[in-house]
């Protein structure tokens, strides 16, 4: 797959737009903007559909990365919108602070992240979107909009798909840096899973349940990152799993040394909630992804559900991994209005066979008003998501009033989010 603007992180897209520009300051960004027809931002390029791509122009938010500033009464930062999660983090590591969580990754940017609704596990901890404050947007018209939480449309604004504007800086809660401690363990008996879920989701800060659905009887793993000093010790055995005796990749076999530490030692936030460290930098993926948010109310169900799909599953599959997260009020968000949980596959690089399967997917998790991921693979139109998203409706209006030409709409927002009008 060949583009002179090169691909998505997984190489599965190669963008179409005419052209990129990498502005580095707001000024730049309205530049860029005037006159401009068809224009999308582009992150770290992490998302595994078309979701970034423009006709004409993409704006790389690469050099977007105005330094942190930490407002210690308000327990706040502020930073560039292209800044990498690992990135803030580290410095806010340095000054003492932490975000309450963080994704798989920490590569990713924060707005690329926050614009599709990206999140992390932990039954009390919702996405990462949801730890916004304030939105600095350059708008179509050249304005720039601030927006902040508590403003009318501010809960629109933050899952935003890139479709409202170029966000070039973002504020973010922190809280004072604290610790965490992983363990992993091994062989969760399916019918355990079904019965202590609530039990098992709780037994940490954080918790991710893999699985390869080669044996639909046995969840390989369970991942507990306990808050030092808050959560209960690890228990000897989690509902019949065992503690694994050194550490694990999550797919099983593979080395587990780029992975965060495990074993229980204590690491800061940082080092742990991602799965992978900030210092192994995969370039790009051998693998696709797809995530459904499911309402947590229909948890068990719904992983009876994919496990019904099992052998269908696992010959595309890497691994499976299962987070619950908690609600927000943001409309674009898989957590809006309800506690949920994530059924997230990581696919062999197989798009025609895993899009066909994904129909099959889609269908059975449908019952339980599943939303898919907006950064990952998935096959609804706008007709079937505007029955999962209840504010789709207000979402359209507020792109209309901030966007009226459409200019940051692409083909990708024409087919699931914003149809010609
Ligand atoms: C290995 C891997 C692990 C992942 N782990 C997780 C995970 O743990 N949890 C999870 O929920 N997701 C996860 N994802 C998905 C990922 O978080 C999303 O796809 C996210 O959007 C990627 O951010 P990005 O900066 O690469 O965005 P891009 O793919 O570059 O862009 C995504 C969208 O964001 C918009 N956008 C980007 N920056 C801006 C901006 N400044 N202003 C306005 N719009 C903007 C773009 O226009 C586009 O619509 C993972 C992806 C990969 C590849």
């Amino acid at each position: 797959m060949t583009s002179v603007l090169g691909t998505n992180w997984s190489g599965n897209h190669a963008y179409r737009a005419a052209r990129i520009a990498s502005p580095s300051s707001v000024d730049e960004v309205r530049q860029l903007l005037h006159g401009a027809t068809a224009v999308r931002a582009l992150g770290t390029r992490h998302s595994f559909n078309p979701i970034a791509d423009s006709a004409d122009l993409l704006i790389s938010t690469e050099l977007l990365r105005a330094e942190p500033v930490i407002d210690a009464d308000a327990r706040l930062v502020t930073v560039g919108a292209g800044t990498r999660y690992g990135d803030l983090a580290s410095t806010l590591q340095a000054a003492g602070w932490a975000l309450p969580n963080l994704a798989s990754l920490p590569h990713i940017s924060i707005g690329g992240a926050i614009a599709t609704g990206t999140h992390g596990s932990g039954n009390r901890i919702p996405s990462l979107a949801a730890s916004v404050a304030g939105l600095e947007i350059v708008l179509a018209s050249g304005d720039v909009l601030q927006l902040n939480r508590g403003d009318a449309d501010f809960d629109g604004a933050v899952v935003s798909l890139g479709a409202l504007g170029i966000v070039t800086r973002v504020t973010l809660d922190i809280e004072p840096t604290f610790d965490i401690e992983q363990s992993v363990f091994e062989g969760l008996a399916f019918a355990e899973a079904e019965q202590n879920f609530d039990a098992i989701t709780g037994a940490a800060y954080s918790v991710s349940l893999f699985t390869t659905w080669r044996n639909p009887d046995v969840l390989d793993q369970v991942w507990l990152k306990r808050r030092a000093g808050v959560d209960a010790a690890a228990p000897a055995d989690l509902f019949g799993a065992v503690a694994a005796p050194a550490d694990r990749h999550p797919l099983p076999g593979i080395s587990a040394v780029n992975c965060t530490a495990q074993m229980g030692m204590p690491g800061a936030w940082l080092d742990r909630l991602p799965h992978f460290r900030l210092d192994f930098t995969p370039s790009n993926g051998e693998e696709l992804q797809s995530e459904f948010l499911v309402p947590r109310r229909h948890a068990v169900a719904a992983l009876g559900a994919v496990r019904a799909l099992a052998a269908k599953i696992a010959p595309l599959l890497q691994v499976c991994e299962v987070r619950t997260f908690a609600a927000d009020s943001l409309w674009l968000s898989g957590g809006f209005e309800t506690d949920a949980v994530g059924f997230h596959f990581t696919w062999l690089k197989q798009q025609p066979e895993v899009e066909a399967l994904l129909l099959e997917l889609e269908a059975v998790l449908a019952p339980f008003s599943a939303r898919p991921h907006w950064g990952k693979l998935f096959t609804a139109d706008a007709a079937a998501l505007e029955g999962v998203y209840p504010r789709m409706r207000n979402f359209r209006a507020l792109a209309a009033r901030l966007d009226p030409s459409r200019v940051f709409v692409n083909e990708f927002l024409e087919r699931t989010v914003l149809p010609p009008v």
